[in-house]
């Protein structure tokens, strides 16, 4: 008698035995209908047992193996079960999420076969035979006597749009049958690989550094500057490794993930199966993709987070672009980082990672430093000058509606030259921080090295990282001024303002509400591209994507406020977002400007963004973090509650801290504190952060920690475990 544990798509971290009779063609990986309770669910089989623990009478079967779904590679599930076990999230549904949503119903891929070929039967029909208005079928019919490993589906779709109908009455014939290509048996010649521009000497050092290391575990991070050619870099990476019969995975940021990119990486390798999987697919768009990888069918699989697990059995490369994006970590359910995940696939399957960034994490960078990845750098602009980063310094200076006089005058200059201007407004780690603008005192925490929170209405401020807690000062502590006030206020007004004081101006806003319609966002750029636009505004989504020759200005509105964010993080994102909100400025023929609207002009952050010094900032913030014990030098797991009162939320959390073995003394168990936004969507978010040196020993103290948390929960708490957080 055999077992299988199946993984099923339920909150409960945990296999479900069943019995499999002997007759059952399973293996691991197998999709399997089983039933659960009073219905039938869909898992995976992820283990096959001699034994099980549980008595015969409780134990079901299997009811049936989908042998229509391939099986989820060794590989694939090894991964998914190392990011249950690390993130502690249930397995089943780290498994069952991994699949296609279509692969996880009960009739998943009827409708979906892989590949065609001809029957024996149908190898004896003569095309010539079948009457002359059969036209489809005979069509259809020369087509695969001349495939000699039959015709992928989705190729032949693409052939023969209309073959839906011919296809179904030739399987009823009996001439032809759908398969499972087998990877190791289709012919992959090299493919034909258009030439780029000749690369520079920046450009051929990287590749040819890159690509010794094909065939075994390397991680290389590319830092170029925005512009510098690293797209380039991975073409030419990608263009080796499809040389050596394998596939390439190149995972992008949602908004990155652009039809100008995917044309450009095709127009390259014109006749390369390239396949995207992203979330913008619909469900059978995105089955399609996902089973052209797995079959090895696809050569090159673009794609944002969600790709790093897809199966690819020829896999020989994986690039990370703008490895520092935010988006590569997941904010619920399995809060995984893409990136993190890469690096073990690339170690696991023996292949280089390159991770590309103009501003690398910080914890990329780290390790770069320290010689754990090689480390390539792109300083130049491949066909464009750097732009001229510059501050404007507001210091007792009157505000027109939050807007300095010299930023609306630089506006004014460039729109009247007919060029474009950029306000990029920055919300990010935005909280409010006490500020004295006499003598620009902040309010620190005493214990941290990060900002405490105003919190008007108790007339405390409150440190969210330890939790320490003072009253609100009645004036500046450094100087006596008496106009202490929150930073950062009125950042709302300027798109209003910027109406009033240009009124003949086209202005376009662009932020997650103006984009979120399907296709807005491409329909924007198109705008932006034809010259329909003389202002943009917008936040942070406009750091990103792709380049507006004629856009020649940016000027940055409330970048201080992360600056002296409560986040530790926001100075290292507030960096990466305006060196990559510099690179729209001025990449043709057009120089570029940076204009920043600052209380600090002499801040080091800003000093090294003005030399466009990546590595001087990274050191100095690396330097801060080391003495503070931050991340990269320590290890944090973030435990998050929600309920409908805060004091419930913090209660679980103080439960779950008093629940912590105090034996383990390499880690260091926080106070609860209110979230940094403590309310959102009717509910109050309260967390605890929990910190070690030793990511060994964070874990230990996890696993120890992370299976009591349940018990302590009341039911009207919702609690998760962010693993290595990216937002506090
Ligand atoms: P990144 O990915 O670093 O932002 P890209 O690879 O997109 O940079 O290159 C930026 C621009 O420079 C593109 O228009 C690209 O075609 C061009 N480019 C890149 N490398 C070269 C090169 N070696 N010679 C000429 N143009 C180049
Ligand atoms: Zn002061
Ligand atoms: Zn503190």
């Amino acid at each position: 008698m055999k077992f299988a544990r199946v993984a099923l798509d339920v909150p409960l971290n945990t296999l479900f035995d069943y019995r499999v009779d002997a007759t059952t063609d399973i293996d691991v990986g197998s999709v399997v209908l089983v039933p659960f309770g009073k219905k039938i669910a869909v898992g995976v089989a992820l283990e096959i047992a001699d034994a099980s623990a549980l008595a015969p009478s409780r134990l079901r079967s299997v009811l049936s193996v989908l042998h229509d779904v391939p099986r989820l590679p060794a590989d694939v599930i090894a991964v998914l079960k190392f990011c249950s076990n690390y993130y502690h999230h249930p397995i089943g549904e780290v498994v069952l999420n991994a699949l296609p949503t279509r692969l996880r119903r009960r009739n998943a891929i009827k409708s979906q076969p892989l590949a065609y070929r001809l029957t024996a039967a149908g190898r004896q029909i003569n095309a010539d035979d079948l009457p002359a208005r059969a036209k489809s079928r005979r069509d259809l019919l020369c087509r695969l006597a001349a495939a000699r490993d039959g015709i992928d589906a989705a190729a032949l779709r693409a052939q023969m749009p209309g073959a839906a109908a011919a296809l179904k009455e030739m399987i009823e014939c009996g001439w032809v049958e759908s398969f499972e290509p087998d990877p190791a048996a289709v012919d992959f010649s090299p493919p034909r690989v258009l030439a780029g521009p000749a690369l520079t000497a920046a450009q051929q050092l990287a590749v040819e550094s890159i690509r010794p290391s094909f065939g075994r575990f390397a991680a290389w991070l590319l830092h170029g500057v925005t512009g510098s050619g690293k797209t380039e870099v991975y073409l030419e990476l990608i263009a080796s490794a499809l040389a050596e019969k394998k596939q390439a995975l190149l995972l992008v940021p949602e908004i990155n993930l652009t039809p100008q990119l995917e044309a450009r990486i095709q127009s390259r390798f014109p006749d390369t199966s390239i396949v995207r999987l992203n979330s913008a697919l619909n469900e059978s768009e995105r089955l399609r993709s996902w089973l052209a990888a797995q079959s090895g069918h696809a050569g090159i699989v673009l794609g944002t987070r969600l790709a790093v697990f897809t199966p690819m059995p020829r896999l020989g490369l994986i690039v990370v672009d703008e490895e520092h994006d935010a988006s590569f970590k997941q904010s619920d359910g399995l809060r995984y980082s893409a990136r993190d995940v890469a690096l073990l696939r690339a170690k696991q399957r023996a292949v280089p990672v390159v991770l590309g960034s103009a501003t690398p994490a910080l914890e990329t960078y780290q390790q770069a430093l320290r010689g754990r990845y090689g480390l390539l750098t792109l300083a130049q602009r491949a066909n464009a000058a750097i732009p001229e980063i510059a501050t404007a310094d507001i210091r007792g200076k009157a505000l027109i509606d939050g807007l300095a006089q010299e930023v609306l005058h630089a506006i004014k200059e460039n729109t009247k030259r007919g060029e474009q201007s950029l306000i990029y407004v920055n919300r990010r780690g935005y909280a409010p921080v006490l500020i004295c603008p006499a003598c620009s005192w902040t309010s620190g925490c005493p214990r941290c090295s990060v900002k405490l929170v105003v919190h008007l209405k108790s007339r405390q401020m409150r440190c969210h990282h330890c939790g320490h807690q003072e009253k609100i000062p009645a004036a500046c502590p450094q100087c006596g001024g008496a106009e202490l006030a929150p930073l950062g206020q009125g950042t709302q007004r300027v798109e209003a303002a910027l109406t009033r004081i240009f009124p003949a101006a086209r202005i376009l806003r662009i932020d997650r509400d103006t984009t979120r319609a399907k296709d807005a966002w491409n329909q924007m750029r198109r705008q932006i591209h034809d010259g329909a636009v003389d202002l943009l505004v917008g936040t942070q989504i406009l750091a990103k994507g792709h380049d507006f020759p004629a856009l020649t200005l940016v000027c940055v509105i409330n970048a201080d406020a992360s600056l002296y964010s409560t986040d530790y993080r926001a100075s290292e994102r507030l960096f990466a977002n305006l060196m990559q909100v510099a690179g729209r400025a001025g990449r043709a023929d057009l120089p570029g400007r940076v204009l920043i609207q600052t209380e600090f002009p002499q801040h080091p952050l800003y000093a090294a963004l003005q030399r466009q010094n990546f590595a001087d900032f990274a050191k100095g913030v690396l330097s801060e973090r080391k003495q503070a014990g931050l991340p990269p030098f320590t290890y944090q797991a973030i435990l998050r509650a929600e309920a409908l009162r805060q004091d419930l939320a913090v209660q679980f959390l103080k439960r779950a801290a008093a629940g912590a073995d105090p034996e383990m003394t390499e880690v260091t168990v926080f106070d609860p504190v209110p979230a940094n936004m403590a309310r959102l969507a009717g509910k109050e978010r309260a967390q605890l952060t929990v910190q070690s040196r030793s990511r060994l020993a964070l874990h230990a103290f996890l696993d120890d920690w992370a299976p009591r948390l349940e018990k302590l929960a009341e039911r009207k708490v919702r609690w998760a475990l962010d693993i290595d957080p990216q937002e506090s």
